[in-house]
């Protein structure tokens, strides 16, 4: 047999090769520069034109992933990682990964492998009592009820931003049509001629907002000016008088405002935006018995990378309000250990969401019937087994691991943060809550470019920046798995030291 495939024993052996070079990765990732210091095409060129007309031996593949791939990798994994937000990694999330890859599932429906939906729904379910979120997220919660809850893995927080959207446009037009006040009927399968009465929403998201939620509404159909843009207080948070305001102003002028996007941990500065003045700008005083006068506005609330400190419960404050949520989102993803990617999206009522995105032809039937079928919970049809790594994670840490390793990441981003504060030289730019520091040299947004791009160059840590209130902030984000005092200590070093230069230069 001439067999073009790899053979299994071929895999075992290239496989151990593999685990053995990605275990090496991990002692050696701190020696490389943190930033790739690739230029500009440079990968591309050393790339052939076309593909191989032959295969080639594996060993020429993992050559080249060393002499042409690795100068062009930022390395995300390094515990002197410290830029945007963490995209953290560990090694029983790899491995969750691996074997989602060997099993090679296409989890698009409950009959397509029952496994990767069930372990999904009981892992989500779990990460609603891991975060203490409310009740009403369980899948289990409201069974038979009008509303039932529900957790599905999504791809990102964008994507669960934009199904959040999806599903208030579908609640609200459904609502329009059922009060007769909009323009368009719902058409025989309550899509098709809702095009009129979309004019008339508007959407609410605070200038710190997330890009997502833009880009969201507009991949929904939206024009931008549908999206209005929240005021923020001191603290960089929603001011909710100001949603408030808006929305009596839009309702005034006709307009219906369907959706509103709050943010816990904002990625510039780590704001949290105020559930509980949220809440109740959207629904307006209580009066339990009146019947609401307007339809319901959608709540989402996106905590894609804080949402992961309420695994300590001394940091659940900041979802204090959660139960005005409708759909909420976080990213274990970014600070909880499970490689990328693994958003966790939760609704209050499933049923809104499905309707929005539930398409069933004829090849997709199957004979069982209330089991979900997570395709109609998502923007694609196919889906992977990304559950695995996620429940690997869990059960290697466990919950007291996790809040272990959680709280070592905060409490070295106050120490930093304290730092700063004593030091004549900076000070700090944002409230900074959890494990993101925002920070500037007291000479000015020139000095404090200069001196990130000197520590940044050097290729020691790699930080990121933002303009907070016109001020140029460099941003200190402690949450790559393996960053330890050492590292959180080194960094403030290169900063202090090259301050220093400066100063003498
Ligand atoms: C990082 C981030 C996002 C985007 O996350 P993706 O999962 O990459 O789409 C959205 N919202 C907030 C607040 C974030 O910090």
């Amino acid at each position: 047999m001439s067999d073009d495939h790899m053979t299994p024993d071929a895999f075992r052996r290239h496989g151990h090769d593999m685990i053995e070079w990605i275990a090496r990765y991990m002692e050696e990732v701190e020696r490389y520069p943190v930033r790739s210091r690739a230029e500009p095409g440079d990968i591309f060129n050393a790339l052939p034109a076309a593909a191989p007309e032959t295969g080639e031996p594996f060993e020429d593949m993992m050559r080249d992933v060393e002499r042409i791939l690795m100068p062009g990798i930022t390395h995300w994994q390094s515990p002197n990682f410290f830029a945007y937000f963490p995209a953290n990694s560990s090694g029983p999330g790899i491995l969750g990964e691996l074997l989602s890859a060997g099993l090679g599932v296409q989890g698009m429906s409950w009959l397509t492998s029952p496994a990767c939906t069930e372990l999904e729904m009981r892992v989500l379910d779990w990460c609603v009592e891991l975060l203490g979120l409310p009740q009403a997220f369980l899948s289990g919660a409201g069974a038979g009820a009008a509303t039932r809850g529900g957790g599905v893995i999504q791809d990102s927080a964008s994507s669960a931003t934009l199904c959040a959207i999806l599903a208030a446009r579908e609640r609200a037009q459904l609502n329009e049509s059922a009060t007769g006040s909009g323009s368009g009927g719902v058409g025989p399968t309550g899509h098709g001629s809702m095009g009129a009465a979309r004019d008339h929403l508007v959407a609410y998201a605070s200038t710190e907002s997330h890009s997502s939620v833009l880009k969201g509404m507009r991949v929904a159909g939206f024009s931008d000016h549908q999206l209005r843009t929240v005021a923020v207080d001191g603290a960089l948070a929603m001011r909710a008088d100001d949603l408030a305001r808006q929305m009596e102003r839009d309702r005034a002028a006709g307009l219906i405002p369907f959706f509103v996007c709050a943010t816990i941990g904002t990625t510039s500065s780590n704001a949290m935006d105020p559930l509980p003045a949220i809440g109740n700008a959207i629904r307006g005083p209580a009066e339990p018995t009146a019947e609401p006068s307007h339809a319901p506005v959608w709540l989402h609330v996106d905590a894609a990378m804080s949402g992961t400190a309420a695994v300590c419960p001394e940091f659940r404050a900041m979802h204090c309000g959660l139960e005005h949520a409708d759909s909420y989102c976080f990213n274990p993803h970014k600070w909880m250990f499970t490689n990328f990617d693994c958003d966790c999206f939760f609704v209050r009522d499933r049923n809104a969401l499905v309707r929005a995105l539930a398409i069933e032809p004829e090849y997709l039937k199957t004979a069982a019937t209330d089991v979900v079928n997570y395709r109609d919970w998502q923007i694609p049809l196919g889906r992977r087994f990304r559950s695995l790594k996620l429940w690997f994670v869990l059960r290697h840490y466990g919950v007291q691991g996790l809040q272990r390793r959680i709280r070592e990441h905060v409490a070295l981003a106050q120490d930093f943060a304290g730092w700063v504060d004593a030091s004549s030289s900076w000070e700090i730019l944002a409230p900074h809550p959890l494990n993101l520091v925002c920070f500037a040299h007291r000479d000015g947004n020139d000095r404090t470019r200069a001196i990130l791009e000197a520590v940044n160059a050097s290729g020691g840590l790699f930080a990121s920046h933002t303009i907070l209130a016109g001020r140029y902030a460099i941003r200190l984000c402690v949450g790559q798995t393996h960053t330890t005092r050492r590292h959180v200590e080194a960094a403030w070093a290169a900063f202090a030291e090259a301050s220093r230069a400066a100063d003498v230069s």
